[in-house]
């Protein structure tokens, strides 16, 4: 078998054993009541992490894009406009499967390495009415998290539906839908919340669940949210066989993280995010993303002057850390560090140190114990 490496891409992020562990318990009915339990508390756990006292969970075979296309579809109707908000990749693929739909959408886009301010935000709202908003929590190209509470503030005076992508944040950066009104939280399991991929998640508020409702026939068969709603009450109805293991595996990563409790998981994330960034620093990588607009999930990472992209995630692969390459006009340019999920410190100090190792077979000269001195420096505060 192939040696076992540390996966710090910005998703998939590591399975934990415990969770890898229901994974592969055996497959047991779709019908049954280990999935009916199973599902229930999902969903219930789920309403937790989002904050959502009173709205309605769905978990679907799927990743983040249906969640994606499944949050438009069953908000946006014949007449309605949608305003997308735009920091990076994300953001434009919500505008390519408004395209692909026919949705009357315009784009509110800013440059990559920050997110729409609310005061842009605001000023957009002036042009024209829109029904439904829709951002990117953290675009995973970009590493920029939008100040998501603040929209929810500007947008309280429009009435528009709040639409928050949270693949890349769900889990591991506050997500209060309730308190910051936001209408839909969609997201996928494989990010913050530390299951396996394979699942597109929702939860939408009742407002707009009550949009849905009042919504003539969607353009849509399996990505109509109606006929899941039954299953999601009673799993013991039918609809499309669910990926039994997988949502067996996200109740037990739901369980995980409550156990570990919400507020101080987001708190694990900021003092991760801090600890490799220091790491990384005192190598001389500096980052991409605006400082005033920064994600505690995933570092966008500059390299020092003569390093190469290339030979050096090659290196850091063989040091025992895997790490993205930069998306779009970023590539070749950065690496993208995922930290997220349910990651140890003791994988936060092995990374740095795999760095260490890869810069100095590369021949770049480094001071051994610079970067674990820098990350200690930050836990042990
Ligand atoms: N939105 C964001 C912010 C993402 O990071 C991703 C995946 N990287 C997606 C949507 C799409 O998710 P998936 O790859 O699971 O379809």
């Amino acid at each position: 078998m192939a040696q076992e490496k540390l996966l710090l891409i910005p998703g998939p992020s590591p399975v934990v054993p415990r969770i890898l562990d229901v994974l592969a318990r055996p497959t047991v009915s779709h019908v049954g009541p280990d999935m009916v339990h199973d599902l229930k508390e999902a969903c219930e756990n789920l309403k937790e992490i989002v904050f959502c006292e009173s709205g309605e969970p769905f978990i679907v075979s799927g990743a983040g894009t249906l969640s994606m296309e499944m949050a438009l579809l069953n908000t946006v109707g014949p007449g309605d406009r949608v305003l997308v908000l735009s920091q990076g990749y994300f953001g434009d693929r919500m505008a390519q499967i408004c395209k692909a739909f026919g949705l009357d959408h315009d784009v509110l886009e800013c440059e990559w390495g920050r997110a729409v301010t609310p005061g842009e935000l605001d000023r957009g709202l002036k042009t024209k009415n829109y029904n439904v908003v829709v951002c990117t929590h953290v675009d995973t190209a970009t590493g920029a998290c939008a100040p998501v509470e603040e929209y929810g503030q500007v947008l309280e005076r429009t009435g528009s539906l709040f639409i928050v992508d949270g693949v890349c944040a769900t889990g591991g950066i506050p997500e209060r839908m309730d308190a910051w009104g936001i209408d839909v939280v969609l997201t996928a399991a494989q990010k913050c919340l530390g299951a396996p991929p394979g699942l597109s998640i929702l939860v939408l508020s009742e407002l707009a669940m009550e949009k849905r409702r009042g919504l003539p026939a969607v353009p849509a068969y399996y990505s109509d949210l109606l006929r899941w709603l039954p299953i999601m009450h009673d799993p013991s109805k039918y609809f499309s066989t669910p990926c039994v293991n997988e949502i067996r595996a996200f109740a037990e990563a739901t369980r995980l993280i409550l156990e570990e409790g919400l507020e101080e998981r987001f708190e694990r994330h900021e003092l991760y995010a801090e600890a490799l960034r220091a790491g990384l620093a005192a190598f001389g990588f500096s980052f991409f993303t605006n400082p005033s607009f920064p994600a505690s999930t995933l570092s966008v990472v500059r390299y020092p002057d003569g390093v190469e992209d290339k030979a050096f995630r090659a290196g850091l692969s063989d040091n025992g850390v895997v790490v993205a390459g930069g998306l779009g006009p970023t590539a070749g340019r950065v690496f993208r560090m995922g930290h997220m999920g349910n990651l140890t410190s003791a994988q936060v100090r092995f990374a740095v140190e795999a760095v260490e190792r890869t810069l100095a077979g590369l021949g770049r000269a480094v001071k051994p114990g610079d970067g674990r001195d820098a990350v200690d420096g930050v836990l042990k505060a």
